[in-house]
């Protein structure tokens, strides 16, 4: 029995991280066959078409209720816009776009995508409405292309191609030994954090999704590539509404405005020039920031 359970246990512990770093999980909580956190109520439907507004209303959460991680969080993404969510380590931003994924659903409070709750639409017209370019991509054990092509499985060759251009991944996939169709992740090529990222990056861009969650997208590319991928990202942002999770204050300069969490709390939000005028704890932020980046040269 032990042997048995040994290996469940670590697909367990590798369920929980892969869900941590935010992927498009559907198919493999199905192949985990573990109990998912949240489930289709009984007459959830598929989520209407619409054009992408986003409302938190005083949601609240925890992932323990001893411990509460957010408390009344209020804010309204229109359409097609741009909201960042800066803060300390800890303060709770991850978990926003958790629950914008629906991984868990609140405590108290609701989220609405175009005036629809996420708990009565199915998971699966969700997954499909969102893409995610986390933290920490996890690659499927298959082809690159495949990988790139995840979410859209009905891509055609050329869609992929146009993708990975636009993901400044082309040159790279160019030079491998069997192109797209080399063989990627644990069992096949291991690809660097900022190439995982632009495979992220690339199936984004071919999902032309209704949201788009940044999880600190460009934390793993050297400076000459994360330039050229923001201006991707940019163009990809102006059709989709979009949540950005920032450790790096440089990544949400142009946002429409931004929350400053700490704590589990909306402390301040505005745009980055109103923030900055309020002397608070977002000026603090970027000025340590500034100062480490003359250091670093
Ligand atoms: P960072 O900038 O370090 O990524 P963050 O602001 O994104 O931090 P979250 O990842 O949202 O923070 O985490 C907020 C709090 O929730 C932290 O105290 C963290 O330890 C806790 N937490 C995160 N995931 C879980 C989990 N699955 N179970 C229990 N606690 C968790």
């Amino acid at each position: 029995l032990i042997q048995l359970i040994r290996p469940m246990d670590r697909l367990g512990q590798l369920y929980r991280s892969i869900r941590q770093a935010l992927v498009d999980l559907d198919q493999l909580v199905e192949l985990l066959a573990e109990e998912p956190e949240v489930r289709d109520r009984s007459g959830a439907v598929p989520l209407p078409q619409g054009p992408g507004e986003v409302r938190f209303e005083a949601v609240s959460f925890a992932y323990d209720p001893r411990h509460p991680i957010l408390e009344r969080i209020d804010f309204r993404i229109p359409p097609k816009r741009t909201l960042a969510v800066v803060g300390p380590t800890g303060a709770g931003k991850s978990t926003i776009a958790r629950l914008l994924f629906r991984f868990y659903d609140p405590s108290e409070g609701r989220i609405l995508i175009d005036g629809r709750d996420l708990r009565d639409v199915t998971q699966a017209s969700l997954r499909g409405a969102i893409a995610v370019v986390p933290q920490d991509t996890v690659l499927f054990n298959d082809t690159i292309g495949y990988n790139i092509a995840f979410g859209r499985p009905d891509a055609s060759q050329a869609e992929i191609e146009a993708a990975a251009r636009a993901a400044e991944l082309s040159g790279f996939i160019a030079r491998l030994p069997d192109g797209y169709g080399t063989l990627v992740g644990e069992r096949g090529l291991k690809l660097s954090g900022g190439e995982k990222q632009r495979v992220a990056i690339a199936r984004a861009i071919l999902k032309r999704p209704r949201l788009l969650i940044l999880d600190e997208a460009t934390s793993a590319l050297d400076s000459a590539t994360e330039q050229t991928i923001r201006r991707r990202l940019h163009e990809i942002g102006r059709g989709s509404t979009t949540l950005v999770i920032a450790h790096r204050l440089s990544t949400v300069v142009d946002a429409d405005e931004i929350l400053v969490l700490d704590r589990g709390r909306i402390v301040e939000r505005g745009t980055h020039a109103q923030l900055l005028a309020r002397h608070g704890l977002y000026a603090g932020l970027w000025r340590r920031q500034a100062a480490e980046q003359e250091r670093v040269g």
